[in-house]
This record gives structure tokens, C-alpha cells and sequence, in this order.
């Protein structure tokens, strides 16, 4: 079966048509309908394995349903080539969806970022230490995200990011889908699941 099983809005199945995806992988077919039926969910999956669309996908299809211009979803990602990679993926799904999406890291000026923010944005793709900056500044406002992503937790852990992750949690509506998403599944980040996620469902490939 086809990604017609998803029931997805138009404008995201026009995405996949043009992403050329004819048929979902196995972490896709397990997680896009826990996704979307809002569940929190821990996927237990490598790169390569197509999780970025198994969270893209219904992440567009939610917003492209409601209210545009205050940032709905938030993914956060250990390093800016996973956050570049991530965005992208949005990009090519978002394309006949009008959703805006901006990414967010350390290690390059501030201001374009700033400026993108401003703007307004629906998705924000970020690396945990410059998005606590840019949420201390004001620039980054977040009261209406719906749906947090954290991908490659093990790696944000080993990176020494949870402190700064949890600062983030804290400002973040504590009513939203969280998905979390590690290659593996150490004691620290089984702990972090089991704080952040509500009854959660868990996807492994
Ligand atoms: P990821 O694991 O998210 O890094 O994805 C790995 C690669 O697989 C990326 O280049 C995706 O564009 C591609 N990909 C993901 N899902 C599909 C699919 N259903 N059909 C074909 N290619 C896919």
C-alpha cells in the first residue's frame, strides 16, 4: 500500500508525489498513524530509516488544518547539518502547503535567524543551545507549539544537551505530542522518555 492509506491533506500528498516516495518504509508505516492520531511516540530508529518523514509528514498534515503564523511544531536536533537536513525534508513536503519553516543553530550570525523568526514561522528546526538564547531574547516565541520532536536523542545526550533541553521543556506548553526519536536507547534517555512522554507508543525498526 501506497501513502493514499494515510488520508493525507492534498497539499501534503502533492508533497510526496513531487518528493517522488511511492511507498512508505516500514518506520513510516508504523509511526505516521500514532502520529497522527496524536499520540507521544518513541521511535526507535537509525538514519536512513525515513524517520524524518515518518514525523514531516503528519507534522504537515496537522498544520496545514488550523491557524498559520505562531509556530506550531518544534524539532530539535543535535548538530546543524541534521537541523539543515531535517528543514529541508519540511521544504520538499511543504511546498503546495504554504507552511513556513526556519532553522535555528549556533555558529553562524544570529540576525538572518532572527530575521526568519520574525517573520513568522510554523515549524522551527533548532539546535537546543542558540534556541534557548533566541527564547531568553524574546526572538523565539513559543506558546503555541503543538508538537515537539527531539531527534537523535542519544546523540543531543552524549553532546552534553540535556540540561539545555530541559530549560527548553520547561517554557514549552506542557499540553502537545512529543515524539522522540534515538538510534539507541541508554538508561539516560529510557529516562527522558519516560518524563516527556505521556502513554507513549513505541516504534522500533
Ligand atoms: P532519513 O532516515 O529520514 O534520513 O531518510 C533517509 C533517506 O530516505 C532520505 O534521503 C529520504 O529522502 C529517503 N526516503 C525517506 N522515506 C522514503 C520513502 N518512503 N520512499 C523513498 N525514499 C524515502
Amino acid at each position: 500500500m501506497g501513502f493514499t492509506q494515510f488520508k493525507f491533506h492534498p497539499a501534503v500528498s502533492a508533497g510526496i508525489r513531487e518528493a517522488g516516495y511511492s511507498h512508505p518504509t516500514p518506520i513510516q508505516k508504523e509511526a505516521i498513524p500514532k502520529i497522527m492520531e496524536g499520540r507521544d511516540v518513541l521511535g526507535l530508529a537509525q538514519t536512513g530509516t525515513g524517520k524524518t518523514a515518518a514525523f514531516a509528514l503528519p507534522i504537515l498534515d496537522r498544520l496545514s488544518k488550523g491557524a498559520r503564523h505562531a509556530t506550531r511544531a518544534l524539532v530539535i536536533a543535535p548538530t546543524r547539518e541534521l537541523a539543515e537536513q531535517i528543514e529541508a525534508s519540511f521544504r520538499l513536503f511543504a511546498g503546495q502547503t504554504g507552511l513556513k519553516s526556519a532553522t535555528v543553530y549556533g555558529g553562524v550570525g544570529q540576525t538572518p535567524q532572527i530575521a526568519a523568526l520574525r517573520k513568522g514561522t510554523e515549524i522551527i528546526v533548532a539546535c537546543p543551545g542558540r534556541l534557548l538564547d533566541l527564547m531568553q531574547q524574546g526572538v523565539a516565541v513559543l506558546d503555541n507549539v503543538e508538537v515537539l520532536v527531539l531527534d537523535e536523542a542519544d546523540q543531543m545526550f552524549d553532546m552534553g544537551f540535556l540540561p539545555t533541553i530541559k530549560k527548553i521543556l520547561q517554557k514549552l506548553p506542557a499540553k502537545r505530542q512529543t515524539l522522540l526519536f534515538s538510534a539507541t536507547m541508554p538508561d539516560e534517555i529510557r529516562k527522558l522518555a519516560e518524563e516527556m512522554l505521556k502513554a507513549p507508543v513505541t516504534v522500533q525498526v
